[in-house]
C-alpha cells in the first residue's frame, strides 16, 4: 500500500486507547482538526479516569511481568533499534500524518522531525546496555563492601505537547524504555495521530505488550488523572509552565518523581562583530522556525545599538519574505497556528502590545484564508514590563530591544521567570565565554541557532522546567539509585 493510501486507512478509522496491547474504543470522542483548513480529519476517544486507570494497572502488570522485567538490557536496545527503523521506514506515512494533524511542513519533518526521532531511539538503544552503579569505599574497608544499582523507576506517565507531537512523544518514550520503565503516554488532544501509530509501531517492534500504552483526551482529564495516579511512580512532561505547576501539585499524593520541560522567553543577543549575515538570519528563524511554538524559540532579540537597524530591518525583510502555506506547500516556509484558540491567544498579545505602545513593524494579522495562519510579526518599541515581553506567546511574534554593554544585555536577558535558552553571536572569545557564565539558562548557543543533540542535556533554569531530558541525565531521569552494605 502506498504511504498515501496507509494514512487514509488510517484516519478513518475508529481511534481507542492502546491499553495492555488492545484497543479501546468505547465513550466519547475529540475530532482532529487540520489546523490548515479548520477541517476535521480523525477522531480520537475521549479518556476517563477510570481509563488512565486501566492503563496505570496494564503498565504495573508489564513491570513486573518477566517478559519486561527480566528481558536482558541487550534486548531491551534492539527493541528500541528496531524501533528506529520502523520509524524510518515509516517516515512517508508518519510526515504525512503529522503535517495533517499540526499543519507543519512535510518536507521539514521528513527532513527534521523524522530523522531525530529514530536518532533518538538509537540514542538510547545504545544506552540500555549502560545502565550502571558503583563500587564505593566506605568508613569501615575491610568490614563492609558497598555498591550502587540502578533500577527503573517503575511506572512512568508521559504527557506531551502539540508543537512536535511525534518528536516529544520519542523525546520520553526512548529513555524510559532503555531505563526499563514502562508507560502510560497522553499526547495531546490536539496531536494525537503520530502518537498512536508509533505505539503500534512499538509493538510491531516486539515490545510486549503493556510497556507502552496511550490515553488520548483533554488535559484536565486524562493528564490530570496520570499525573495524580497512585500507581504512577514519575511524569514526564512538556508544555507549559502553569499545567507544570498542577501536575506538580497533583504528583504531590504519591511524591512521584517528575521532570518538567515547560516555557521559554529565550534571548538572542548579537554583538556588533558578529558574522551578521548568519546572526541576522538565525535571528529570524529563531522566531519564525515552527511559528514560534517552540519552547526554545528566540522570542526576545537585544542587539547592540551599532547594529541595532541593520539587523532590526534584516528580520523584518524576513518577516516579509516567509511564505506562510500549508505544510504540502514545497515552497511554504511556516505554517499555521495549531488551533482558532491558539490563534485568538496570539492575536490577543499583539493587541495587548499595541495598547501598551508597542509599534508592530510588520505583520500583527492574521492571513484572510482558512486555517490559522498568522503573519511573521515584529514589535518595536517594547518595554520590559509589557506582556509581550514578559509572557511567552509561543507564535511568530519577536520584540526587539537595543543595548550598549554586556553588563547591560545580561541583566535584561536574565530579567525572566524564565530560562530554557539563550544564543549569542560575537567573534570575541571573551563576550562568549562571560555570558555563557552569566546567562541564567539550560543551554547556550554561541554563533549558532540550533543546538539538540541526544547526548546534551535539554531542560531550564528557573520556571522553564526541572530536571534534563537527552543524555546520561535523561537517562537518570526513569533511574532510581539503591545502595547495598554487606556485611563481613
Ligand atoms: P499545555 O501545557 O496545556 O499542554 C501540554 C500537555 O499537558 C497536553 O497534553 C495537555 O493536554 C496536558 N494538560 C493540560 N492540562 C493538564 C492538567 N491539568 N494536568 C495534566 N496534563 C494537562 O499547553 P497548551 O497546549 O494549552 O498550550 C498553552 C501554552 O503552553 C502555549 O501557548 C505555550 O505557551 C505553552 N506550551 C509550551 C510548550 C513547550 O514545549 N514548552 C509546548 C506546548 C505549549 P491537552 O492537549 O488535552 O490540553
Amino acid at each position: 500500500m502506498s504511504s498515501h493510501a496507509e494514512v487514509e486507512v488510517f484516519l478513518s478509522r475508529k481511534h481507542g486507547h492502546l491499553i495492555d496491547g488492545a484497543w479501546l474504543t468505547a465513550g466519547e470522542r475529540i475530532e482532529v482538526v487540520n489546523p490548515a483548513t479548520g477541517k476535521s480529519i480523525a477522531s480520537v476517544a475521549a479518556g476517563t479516569a477510570e481509563d488512565v486507570d486501566k492503563a496505570v494497572r496494564a503498565a504495573r502488570r508489564a513491570f513486573e511481568d518477566a517478559s519486561w522485567s527480566a528481558c536482558s538490557p541487550s534486548q531491551r536496545g534492539r527493541w528500541l533499534w528496531t524501533i528506529a527503523d520502523l520509524i524510518e521506514s515509516h517516515a512517508e506515512e508518519l510526515a504525512e500524518l503529522e503535517y495533517l494533524d499540526n499543519g507543519k511542513s512535510r518536507s521539514v519533518i521528513l527532513k527534521g522531525d523524522i530523522p531525530a526521532a529514530a536518532d533518538v531511539f538509537r540514542y538510547f538503544a545504545g544506552w540500555a546496555t549502560k545502565i550502571y552503579g558503583q563500587t564505593l569505599a566506605v568508613s569501615r574497608p575491610g568490614t563492609l563492601h558497598a555498591y550502587t544499582v540502578k533500577e527503573p523507576v517503575g511506572v512512568a506517565g508521559l504527557i506531551t505537547p502539540w508543537n512536535f507531537p511525534l518528536l516529544m512523544a520519542v523525546w520520553k518514550l526512548a529513555p524510559a524504555l532503555a531505563a526499563g520503565c514502562t508507560c502510560v503516554l497522553k499526547p495531546a488532544e490536539e496531536t494525537p495521530l503520530t502518537a498512536l501509530r508509533l505505539a503500534e509501531l512499538v509493538h510491531e517492534a516486539g515490545v510486549p505488550a503493556g510497556v507502552v500504552n496511550v490515553v488520548t483526551g483533554y488535559g484536565h482529564v486524562v493528564g490530570a488523572a496520570l499525573a495524580a495516579h497512585p500507581g504512577v511512580d514519575k511524569v514526564a512532561f512538556t508544555g507549559s509552565t502553569e499545567v507544570g505547576k498542577l501536575i506538580l501539585q497533583a504528583a504531590a499524593g504519591n511524591l512521584k518523581k517528575l521532570s518538567l520541560e515547560l516555557g521559554g522567553k529565550s534571548p538572542t543577543i548579537i554583538f556588533p562583530d558578529a558574522k551578521l549575515p548568519a546572526a541576522k538570519q538565525a535571528a529570524a528563524m529563531g522566531i519564525f522556525f515552527n511559528a514560534g511554538q517552540v519552547c526554545a524559540a528566540g522570542s526576545r532579540l537585544f542587539v547592540h545599538r551599532a547594529v541595532f537597524d541593520e539587523v532590526v530591518d534584516s528580520v523584518i525583510a524576513s518577516a516579509r519574505a516567509i511564505r506562510v502555506a500549508p505544510g504540502d506547500d514545497p515552497q511554504g516556509q511556516m505554517g499555521p497556528l495549531i488551533s482558532a484558540k491558539h490563534l485568538q491567544r496570539v492575536q490577543g498579545y499583539v493587541a495587548s502590545g499595541r495598547e501598551e505602545g508597542a509599534r508592530v513593524a510588520v505583520g500583527g494579522q492574521r492571513l484572510q484564508r482558512e486555517g490559522y495562519f498568522f503573519q511573521p510579526t515584529v514589535l518595536l518599541d517594547t518595554r520590559r514590563e509589557m506582556r509581550v515581553t514578559a509572557e511567552e506567546i509561543f507564535g511568530p511574534v519577536l520584540v526587539c530591544g537595543q543595548f550598549e554593554d554586556l553588563d547591560e544585555v545580561a541583566r535584561e536577558a536574565n530579567d525572566s521567570i524564565y530560562g530554557l535558552s539563550a544564543s549569542v553571536w560575537t567573534q570575541d572569545l571573551n563576550i562568549a565565554h562571560t555570558l555563557a557564565r552569566k546567562l541564567q539558562a539550560g543551554s547556550i548557543r554561541i554563533n549558532t541557532g540550533g543546538g539538540l543533540d541526544p547526548n546534551l542535556p535539554f531542560g531550564g533554569y528557573k520556571q522553564s522546567g526541572w530536571g534534563r531530558e537527552f543524555g546520561e541525565e535523561g537517562l537518570a531521569l526513569y533511574l532510581q539509585t539503591k545502595s547495598v552494605l554487606i556485611g563481613a
